[in-house]
């Protein structure tokens, strides 16, 4: 292909790229990614009677708009019901109401919401554009964390956290879900799976809860992709047996955290090992400091576990005067040697990624994680939190696929004016496509356009 767009001639390869390529763009790009999700989103059953006058495809499609547009709160989409642009842009057929949205989906549960992340996912490892995310020896770096985003003493449903407070008995509801995602050191973006609610648990404690929900997410995510290869990064509460046996059983491998305090027995171990000469020490410049690996392969894990091995990374970080200002351990699986310590010390620092490019971004960049859109008898609470996770992954793969997308966003100069253009365009303009509105924005053609029609209903 590459030959023959030589011989037709010099320009038409420049202006027009190989067919492939435009392809990808297409299904990766916002209006590839809408329809892809209103197809998926078609596949799960309607939990009501037949001939309901609203869809659940269109229920979760206006609801998935809500989150594209970072809208502060439900009030905001009623008033954009007669919008145009909601049926055009967010191929929504009819639009619920606010409250008929809320009803609509509280009863959905929210694992049927899994498959759409998937469908996202697949298009995105077919067009190749997971690629560049390997790390290592062909596997992605898979990061999990767990956060909270919502907090009640009076507003509740059935799949609520209780905390009950020790002294006065008051009771606390909460929500909390283990998000899980693909990132690299080198890149901004990341590619989050469907996440785990963390659900009420009988007499659990908070880590065991989220102990249980990251055992359920990494079979699910086995299950949903049996041969990927993984490095599961994740922090010093998941560095304990039953859970690296889990991993093992799973066949992902780790870079877990380790402290001092929780592994007394592990750091005794790297002390004989130095007093052996058996731990291998590699340093190199860092600034106006140093920093210093040292490293021992296959040391038990605790006395209590003798048999599991792990391999024993060490990272400190000293500023000009000695002192250290920076220091790590982790416990991982991979044999570790001086050609890949330093890549696997970068590997375990990817982790604060799902903190600061998913979990911040969501409550800080525009998208309202904290806000309570309606929070339902049974799921509502979890199926909003989970669409707008998935509003964040098809934001994240324009951004990592779509050159419009990043052209506009370099344009306005940050996310939350890229939101802010998106409201205000939409209110006063029709577009054709999420293509046209991107190109209205980078090409500031605006004034040429014909404003929405009062009686657009
Ligand atoms: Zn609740």
């Amino acid at each position: 292909m590459f030959r023959e767009a030589v011989t037709v001639s010099k320009f038409s390869m420049i202006l027009r790229p190989p067919r492939q390529i435009v392809n990808i763009r297409k299904h990766l790009s916002a209006d590839g990614l809408h329809a892809l999700l209103r197809a998926a989103f078609n596949e799960i059953p309607d939990h009501r009677r037949e001939g309901s006058p609203i869809s659940l495809v269109d229920t979760l499609m206006s609801a998935f708009a809500t989150f594209a547009l970072k809208d502060p709160s439900l009030l905001a989409f009623e008033e954009r019901r007669n919008d145009e642009n909601m049926r055009t842009l967010f191929r929504i057929q009819r639009l619920p109401c606010d409250t008929q949205m809320r009803e609509i989906l509280d009863p959905v549960d929210p694992e049927q919401l899994r498959p759409v992340f998937g469908s996202v996912f697949r298009e995105l490892q077919r067009g190749q554009a997971l690629k560049p995310l390997v790390f290592y020896k062909g596997c992605y770096l898979l990061l999990l964390d767990g956060t909270g985003y919502f907090s009640s003493q009076q507003i509740h449903c059935d799949s609520c956290l209780k905390k009950v407070h020790a002294e006065t008995g008051a009771v606390t509801y909460q929500h909390q879900m283990l998000a899980a995602a693909l990132a690299h050191p080198d890149y901004k973006e990341v590619i989050p799976f469907a996440p785990e609610p963390i659900c009420q648990q009988d007499g659990n404690t908070k880590n065991d809860c989220e102990r249980n929900a990251a055992k359920r997410l990494l079979r699910k995510i086995r299950q949903e992709h049996p041969r990927l290869k993984f490095i599961v990064v994740e922090d010093g509460l998941a560095s304990n047996a039953p859970h690296i046996r889990e991993l093992m059983a799973l066949h992902m491998h780790f870079i877990l955290g380790a402290k001092p305090g929780d592994h007394e027995f592990l750091f005794d171990q790297l002390t004989v090992a130095f007093e052996d000469d058996r731990v291998t020490t590699i340093s190199w410049k860092v600034g106006d400091g140093q920093a210093e690996i040292s490293f021992v392969n296959q040391v038990p894990l605790n006395a209590s576990n003798p048999d599991l091995l792990v391999n024993l990374l060490h990272y400190v970080e000293y500023g000009p005067d000695g002192a250290p200002r920076k220091v790590f351990t982790w416990v991982t699986d991979l044999r570790i040697t001086p050609s890949n310590a330093r890549l696997l010390v970068r590997g375990g620092r990817t982790r604060w990624k799902i903190e600061n490019e998913t979990f911040n971004t969501l409550k800080n960049q525009g998208y309202h994680f904290e806000h309570n859109f309606g929070h339902g008898k049974q799921h509502l609470s979890v199926v909003f939190s989970m669409l707008m996770m998935l509003a964040f992954l098809v934001d994240q793969t324009q951004q990592l696929c779509c050159p419009l997308f990043r052209a506009v966003w370099q344009k306005l100069g940050s996310k939350r004016a890229l939101w802010d253009h998106l409201r205000s365009h939409f209110r006063h303009f029709i577009f054709q496509s999420m293509k046209h509105f991107y190109e209205v924005i980078l090409y500031s053609l605006a004034t040429n356009l014909p404003a929405p029609s009062l009686n657009s209903s």
